[in-house]
């Protein structure tokens, strides 16, 4: 079964025990980064894995390759044989492991691992993309059967990432640790057991303001308690079922927490992971070669996506947005539950079952305004649609029969004759932007409705307007739950478990 590896890159001995003291329920493996410790540091590395009491990779990383060591290569190979010196009969005061570069080339250093019952991880490393043929460099990187091959590459988008999973399903004979680094890389790091990897590399969160200057030893690595808790790491196959979520920065989610509670409540064999993703099409040759069964969609995507759906749903063409992407044997099938989320969300709160009489302010006119203006005509419900770009209100609005304007003083003026709910869709005030308010020159009486579909930061700047005023306020997780249950069902055919 795959390991969960730590990277050490405390300055000192002691930091990096605590920190494998810190994980040590979440880790197997502990990888000594001696490029970070300071030069006074370096001549205990020996006793490292007898006091850590946990198996350790002994690596001393150059700055080419990644690393912090500045020194010469002489340097290097006296740190690593001084790791490796000393045979003590306890196998597990030894390094288990030692990480060996593919160029560097010191026969006594592999002999000495061979005898301590060290063994020897071959590593490469492309910064810069990802090589042509993965499968050949895996092969050929080892010089004996008994060493690990290991290949931490930099994908500049999710095709590149597909070659991953393709080398390693032709390779399956190999002991190996392969890795695809940076954002678009954070599905090899989570599905390693499908990959054949040996281990999977992970690095501390900064929890102390002591913590605040490790650096990251790889782009894109997660933290143990994340992989093991959220993702389910240790219960992961090589079959498990696929989902994740579509969208880009894709940084403020809390999808996958959601989702993957689901799949571990009912036990089921899935993971959800997130995808950074730029470009679609790129996308979804990767999509295709892990079998991803379900996609959440989120900005900036949820208009692109139809295009890649075979089947929809009255909604999507009634909207004209997708946030649900379900895999058939005719291709994709598109789905919105935000609509739904949000109807019943805020149905939920106000204590009705519809809409008669409210006269609504929506702020925003983009994917999940549509949405929420759909709902509010379905509810019967009178609505304004406020935007920055006007246009864009007046393209949903009309339709529907609803009023429209830019987010400007006549706009704020004509709130006043649809203000009994007020409806925030646009992402301003959002983590990191929360001194934000898209109708700042609006002055709330107190008898609204607010409603902000924003749920990073729990309240926004608007929303403690809004409460100050006296209204009662409502966020976006609970929309955000419901349209997540919604996606669950349709992704598994099972209700969300309570
Ligand atoms: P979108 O399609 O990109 O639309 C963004 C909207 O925000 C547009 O109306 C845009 O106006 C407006 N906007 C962006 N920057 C602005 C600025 N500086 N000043 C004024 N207006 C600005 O995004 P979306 O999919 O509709 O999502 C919008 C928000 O809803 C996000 O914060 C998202 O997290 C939230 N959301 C929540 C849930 C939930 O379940 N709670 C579900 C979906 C979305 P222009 O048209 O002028 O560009």
């Amino acid at each position: 079964m795959a390991k969960v590896c730590l990277c050490l890159t405390g300055k000192t001995i002691l930091k990096d025990l605590e920190l494998v003291d810190r994980y040590r329920p979440y880790i197997d493996v502990a990888e000594l980064r001696v490029d970070y410790l300071d030069p006074d540091e370096r001549f205990h590395i020996r006793r490292f894995p007898a006091l850590a009491g946990i198996p350790t990779i002994l690596t001393v990383r150059r700055k080419i390759d990644g690393g912090n060591f500045v020194e010469g290569e002489g340097a290097r190979i006296v740190l690593l044989a001084a790791g490796l010196a000393f045979a003590d009969t306890d196998r597990r005061r030894n390094f288990a492991y030692v990480d060996l570069e593919e160029d560097l080339d010191v026969p006594s250093l592999e002999e000495a691992a061979r005898t301590f019952g060290t063994k020897i991880i071959r590593s490469y490393h492309n910064f810069n993309g990802v090589d042509e043929n993965l499968e050949q460099k895996l092969r050929s990187l080892r010089r004996a059967g008994d060493e690990i091959a290991k290949i931490a590459v930099m994908p500049h988008n999710h095709q590149e990432v597909a070659r991953l999973y393709k080398a390693a399903e032709s390779t399956k004979d190999i002991e190996k640790i392969l890795i695809a680094m940076g954002p678009y890389g954070i599905s090899t790091r989570i599905l390693a057991e499908r990959l054949g990897s040996h281990l999977s590399f992970t690095t501390p969160l900064a929890e102390t303001e002591a913590d605040s200057d490790l650096p990251v030893a790889g782009p894109g690595q997660l933290d143990p308690k994340t992989l093991v808790d959220t993702y389910r790491f240790r219960s992961l196959t090589r079959d498990t079922n696929v989902f994740g979520i579509i969208g880009y920065p894709l940084t403020a989610t809390s999808s996958p927490q959601i989702h993957n509670k689901g799949y571990s409540r009912l036990k089921m064999d899935a993971v959800y992971i997130p995808f950074p993703v730029q470009d679609l099409p790129s996308f979804f040759s990767l999509a295709d070669t892990l079998n991803i069964q379900g996609l959440s969609v989120t900005i900036p995507h949820k208009e692109t996506v139809i295009s890649y759906v075979t089947q929809r749903s009255p909604e999507i063409d009634r909207i004209g947005s997708c946030n649900t992407l379900v895999r058939t044997t005719q291709g994709w099938a598109g789905y919105n539950t935000d609509a739904r989320g949000f109807s019943d969300s805020l149905l939920n709160f106000i204590g009705k079952q519809n809409l008669w009489y409210k006269r609504v302010t929506i702020i925003g006119a983009g994917g999940v305004a549509k949405a929420v203006a759909y709902e509010i005509h379905r509810l019967k419900g009178r609505a304004l649609i406020l935007n920055r770009t006007p246009l864009r209100a007046k393209e949903i609005a009309e339709p529907l029969n609803f009023a429209w304007a830019g987010l400007d003083a006549r706009g704020m003026e004509l709130i006043d004759h649809y203000r009994d709910i007020i409806i925030q869709t646009t992402s301003v005030g959002m983590e990191p932007h929360t001194d934000e308010d898209p109708i700042e020159l609006y002055k709330f009486r107190g008898k609204e409705v607010v409603m902000d579909l924003i749920y990073k930061p729990e309240e926004t700047k608007l929303l403690q307007r809004a409460a100050k005023a006296g209204c009662k306020t409502l966020n976006g997780y609970d929309m955000l739950l419901r349209q997540a249950k919604l996606q669950f069902s349709l992704f598994t055919g099972q209700e969300y478990p309570l």
